[in-house]
């Protein structure tokens, strides 16, 4: 992904927009790392679901869109349904992708995938790829 969004203005719109699109208070988390003991995409993301709060509790967006982890997410929503403070996770991880996106930055470019997945691959499951994955 070429992410070409600056710092400065990361900083400034992101933990503002992450909040306002998520509807999440991802202040109320206390770290108890119930979300990702339960998530089935933790062991594939470069930081864990419970990491991603608290950079996001520090200001530190940057760092978030650095990993993969944003787009590793599959939306189950077992880390909403697992909080104990009632953090929707879920959504927060779909608004910080809605940030990258709405710059028409893709994580996946369409012409990256090659004629053989494009004829082996379940239609579904690139139309879902695209659908998550590009802006
Ligand atoms: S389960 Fe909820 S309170 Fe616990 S670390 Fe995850 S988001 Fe925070
Ligand atoms: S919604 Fe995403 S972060 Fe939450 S448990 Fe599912 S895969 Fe993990």
């Amino acid at each position: 992904m070429n992410v070409t969004l600056s710092s400065s203005e990361l900083k400034k719109e992101g933990i503002e927009k992450t909040a306002q699109l998520s509807g999440a208070n991802f202040f109320s988390c206390y770290q108890c790392g119930k979300c990702t003991a339960g998530c089935p995409a933790s062991e594939f993301m470069d930081i864990p679901p419970h990491e991603v709060i608290r950079l996001l509790q520090i200001g530190q967006i940057e760092e978030i869109l650095e990993k993969n982890s944003i787009w590793i997410c599959a939306s189950c929503i077992t880390c909403a349904v697992r909080c104990p403070k009632g953090v929707d996770l879920a959504k927060i991880m779909e608004a910080l992708r809605q940030i990258v996106l709405r710059k028409n930055v893709n994580y996946v470019h369409p012409s990256s995938v090659s004629k053989e997945e494009l004829r082996t691959l379940p239609q579904i499951a690139l139309i879902a790829n695209f659908r998550k994955l590009t802006g």
